[in-house]
Order: structure tokens, then C-alpha cells, then sequence
């Protein structure tokens, strides 16, 4: 696919102008671009990765086809999801059980978390008397809901690999300018708009830049000011685990709040491209990387990792004892989030640059729909 897109990192082409600029191939951003360059806009878009989609990427896992690189869910918002399933003409299913958070013997699905969530900021609100941020909060926040109906929570059948396919066809079909495995490090104000630099000297010109809460730029030069920016770096290592037996009960998506190493676990199963063999699972595991190093048993890190993964899975009644191992593999993805007080400060600059909210994806989608309804 990459193959059908402009690639335009070559030299003589640095000081081509575009009208917009994105730093990320991230799904917000890949949207925006599409319909901005469907108005007309001359767009670029930067990413420091081989890959388009952000964090929405799938990676080879073995024998057993392409599959998300990390555990994923989209939160619940139903506005966005149309959007979405029309937007990339998704193919989405319901999450089934609803995803959920587990604390010992406790689960607490998504929708009650929801819930809880809602009342303690609401709480929050009516305890400093700010009647009119609590009004806003519960008309305007795609998170603030009591669900008294249990909610289906749509996901892509064939999870971030969709999404990144649908990605790659919509830059593909449009007049788009990627410059791809290209990090952006400073951008500097000059008077009629942009200029973008890399420390390895290319550079690009642009009217306006739109950056996302992950866009690692370590610069931003506008007249006087010079703003430094804070990055907090986050590793996300996970493990595709594969193993010859069903799970014993369903789960979809499990936000683990009991331990101290494992985070998140998803069953996948459903989005294998390649059909294989009945009774075959696979279990999609974040974990806690300095935790993990902590752990002083004998074996190469990974096979310790695996150990205690399966443990906790037989300990919580999703794997039957001694389960039959056929694979399993480590996969590690950087990002890194801007401060939030820099982020306002970015996007009090001026009206050609702004940094767009997107570490929820459904309420990054839902908070621009708005924006793209007009547009499209
Ligand atoms: C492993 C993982 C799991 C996640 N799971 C969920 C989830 O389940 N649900 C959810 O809603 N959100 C999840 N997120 C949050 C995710 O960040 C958002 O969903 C969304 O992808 C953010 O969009 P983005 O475009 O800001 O960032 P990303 O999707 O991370 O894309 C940013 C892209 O920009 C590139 N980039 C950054 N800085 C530069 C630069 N200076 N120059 C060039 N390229 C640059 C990055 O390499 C990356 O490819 C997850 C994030 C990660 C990393």
C-alpha cells in the first residue's frame, strides 16, 4: 500500500509549501488531512515511523497473520462510532463480554466505571459550586453517562489492522504528501507561516501545523518566545501470547487493576486473518516493563514474562491448568504526551498551529465531528 502514496522526503522538494502540515499519521490526524485535502488544502503529513496509523498499527505475530501491536478499545460513544464505521467503512462488532476492569474477585464493566466516574466528577463540581462547568460537563463530555441499558462496545473485526488498512486507503486515495521514517524536532514561526526541521537537516514549509498530544517535537521558536517542550514518555510492551486451548470464560478486554505487572489483557482471537486451528487462542497482554525486570526467576526474560502471564490467566480461571503453549512474542511501542499546560500554551500561539486532544480516540473522534461535519 505504501507504494500508492507521494513520498515526498527527497531533497529538492524540502522547501515544497504546503497549506497544512501534520506531525502523525495517527487516525485523528489521518482524518482531518483527508478532509482537509478533500477541501482543497495542500497537505503534508510527517510521521518518525515506517508505518501510517499511529499507535493504530498491526505488526507480523509469528505464523499467526498481522494483529494489533498493543491491547485496544474504543471507548463508547455511539456518534463516533458511526462516523467511524462510515467514515473508513469499517466492518465493527461488539465487544462481547463488555470490556471490563477486574480488582481480585471484583469486575466492574466499563459502563458502571463510566458511571462512577460521572458521579464523582459531578461531585466534584457541586462541591466548589461551579454549576455552570458541571452543566457543561454532563451536556458536552461524550464520558459523562449513566448507562442504565448495558452499552455494546464496537471495535474493528479485524482490530487496529483495519484501521490502519482504512487509513492507508484514504491517504492513498487522496493528494496527500507523506514523508514517512521523518522526525520533526523543531518548528520554527516565520512571517507568512512555518518552517519545520529535522536533525537531519531536511526541512518543510507550511501554512499551518496541527500537532497531537504524542507529537514529539522538541521546539517551537514563535517570534520572542521559545517553547521547550516536556514530553512524558511512556513504552508500552506487550506480549502476544498463543495457546493450544479456549479460554474458560469470555473476555474481551480487561483492564487489570490487581497486579503489579500485568495491565491490560484482550483476547484477539477473533481477529486472526488467517483461519487456524480450532481451540487456539490469543491472548494480547500489556505489561509493566520495569516491574517485569524486578522479577528475580531463572529463565531469559521473556520466558519469565510468559510464566507469570500464564500464571495469572490459570490463577484467574481463563486458562485451564498447565495450558499447551504454541507461541509467544514481545512487542514495544514508544510514545510520548505533551504536557497539558503546554498544550494550551501551543494552542494560544495563533490560529496556525494547534495541537488536536486525542489520547481517548472515540472522544478525540467525537470532539471533532462537529468540525469534519461542517467540512465534508
Ligand atoms: C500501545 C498503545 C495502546 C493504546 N490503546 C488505546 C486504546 O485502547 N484506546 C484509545 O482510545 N487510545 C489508546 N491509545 C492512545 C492513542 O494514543 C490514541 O488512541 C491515539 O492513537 C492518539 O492519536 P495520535 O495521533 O495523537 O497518536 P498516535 O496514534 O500515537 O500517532 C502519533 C504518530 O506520530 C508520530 N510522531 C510523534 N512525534 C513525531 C515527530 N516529532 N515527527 C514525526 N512523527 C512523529 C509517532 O511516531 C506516531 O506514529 C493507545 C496508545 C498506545 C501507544
Amino acid at each position: 500500500m505504501l507504494a500508492d502514496l507521494r513520498l515526498v522526503s527527497l531533497p529538492l522538494r524540502q522547501m515544497e509549501k504546503f497549506d497544512h502540515t501534520y506531525i502523525g499519521t495517527g487516525p485523528i490526524s489521518a482524518i482531518d488531512a483527508c478532509i482537509k485535502s478533500k477541501a482543497g488544502a495542500k497537505v503534508l503529513m510527517v510521521d518518525e515511523k515506517a508505518q501510517l496509523g499511529g499507535a493504530w498499527v498491526a505488526i507480523n505475530v509469528g505464523h499467526y497473520g498481522r494483529l494489533e501491536i498493543g491491547c485496544h478499545i474504543w471507548s463508547y460513544n455511539k456518534e463516533a462510532y458511526d462516523f467511524l464505521q462510515t467514515y473508513f467503512d469499517l466492518d465493527l462488532i461488539a465487544l462481547a463480554p463488555q470490556p471490563f476492569f477486574i480488582k481480585g474477585k471484583t469486575r466492574l464493566i466499563y459502563d458502571h466505571k463510566n458511571g462512577l466516574t460521572t458521579l464523582k466528577n459531578s461531585a466534584r463540581y457541586l462541591k466548589q459550586f461551579n454549576f455552570k462547568k458541571l452543566g457543561a460537563y454532563l451536556r458536552h463530555h461524550p464520558a459523562a453517562r449513566f448507562p442504565l441499558i448495558p452499552k455494546k462496545y464496537l471495535y474493528p473485526k479485524g482490530g487496529a489492522r483495519d484501521l490502519q488498512a482504512a487509513i492507508e486507503k484514504k491517504i492513498a486515495a487522496s493528494d496527500i504528501a507523506t514523508a514517512m521514517q521523518t522526525k520533526i524536532t523543531t518548528l520554527n514561526k516565520v512571517d507568512n507561516g512555518w518552517e519545520l526541521h529535522t536533525d537531519e537537516g531536511e526541512s518543510y514549509f507550511t501554512q499551518n501545523i496541527t500537532l497531537t498530544t504524542t507529537s514529539a517535537v522538541r521546539e517551537i521558536n514563535y517570534q520572542e518566545k521559545s517553547i521547550q517542550l516536556r514530553h512524558r514518555y511512556l513504552n508500552y510492551t506487550h506480549f502476544h501470547i498463543v495457546v493450544k486451548d479456549e479460554l474458560l470464560k469470555p473476555c474481551s478486554y480487561i483492564r487489570v487493576l490487581d497486579d503489579k505487572i500485568i495491565h491490560r489483557i484482550s483476547d484477539i482471537t477473533y481477529q486472526l486473518e488467517t483461519k487456524i486451528d480450532e481451540g487456539y487462542s490469543v491472548i494480547l497482554v500489556g505489561v509493566f516493563d520495569a516491574e517485569l525486570d524486578k522479577l528475580e526467576v531463572e529463565g531469559s526474560e521473556d520466558e519469565v514474562a510468559t510464566k507469570y502471564i500464564v500464571n495469572y490467566l490459570v490463577n484467574k480461571d481463563f486458562l485451564a491448568k498447565n495450558p499447551s503453549l504454541a507461541y509467544t512474542q514481545k512487542n514495544k511501542f514508544e510514545t510520548t504526551y505533551i504536557a497539558q499546560e503546554q498544550v494550551d500554551a501551543i494552542n494560544a500561539l495563533d490560529e496556525s498551529i494547534n495541537v488536536m486532544a486525542t489520547t481517548d480516540l472515540i472522544y478525540g473522534v467525537y470532539f471533532k465531528l462537529k468540525d469534519w461535519e461542517t467540512t465534508t
